[in-house]
């Protein structure tokens, strides 16, 4: 029988109820796992792109890989600065009593603002496609406890690195450089 995977289990029913206490299925996803999570972002992140947007992207998962709110930069589309992807996707994945054991994955290192909503709502696990690009606020994180995977993503820094190229001032003023 095959292995549960993220994408396996985000399939079933929601409201099952977990079979560990909260917070031990975190340390039990992959590699593997992260990155099928990582491919939710990176879908949003190239339909970004496809608006003529930023092309990150970012999704909301709970602790057992089930997705609860995907979303993009908007900057451009929405003429909206603070609508980031992780913004976006935490928005959309709606209310929710504790985020401690929920996972943000997103394509790029999150920036200051978006740290801030992950300490804001004590999200316990933060996923980035890569850093490379940007660092943002990863190291506070982790110094403030919260868990941070890197996965050094070639394909989040080529299309991200291929938008920086093409349109330097949308991205300047997008990690608000001057
Ligand atoms: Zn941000």
């Amino acid at each position: 029988m095959p292995r549960e995977t993220a994408a396996t289990q985000a399939a079933k029913p929601a409201g099952r109820p977990a079979a560990k206490p909260a917070g031990t299925l975190v340390g039990k996803l992959s590699r593997k796992d992260y990155e099928r999570m990582l491919e939710v972002a990176l879908v949003e992140a190239r339909l970004g792109l496809a608006e003529g947007g930023v092309p990150i992207g970012a999704a909301l998962f709970d602790s057992a890989g089930k997705l609860l709110g995907r979303g993009r930069n908007r900057r451009v589309q929405d003429n909206d600065p603070s609508m980031h992807a992780e913004t976006s996707a935490f928005r959309n994945a709606g209310r929710r009593a504790s985020y401690r054991d929920t996972i943000m994955v997103t394509t790029l290192a999150p920036c200051w603002y978006c740290s801030g909503l992950v300490r804001q709502f004590g999200i316990g696990t933060v996923v980035a496609g890569e850093s490379a690009t940007f660092q943002g606020g990863l190291a506070w994180l982790k110094e403030n406890g919260v868990t941070v995977v890197d996965l050094d993503s070639a394909e989040c820094k080529a299309l991200l690195g291929g938008f920086i190229v093409a349109r330097p001032e949308v991205w300047n003023e997008d990690i608000g450089v001057e």
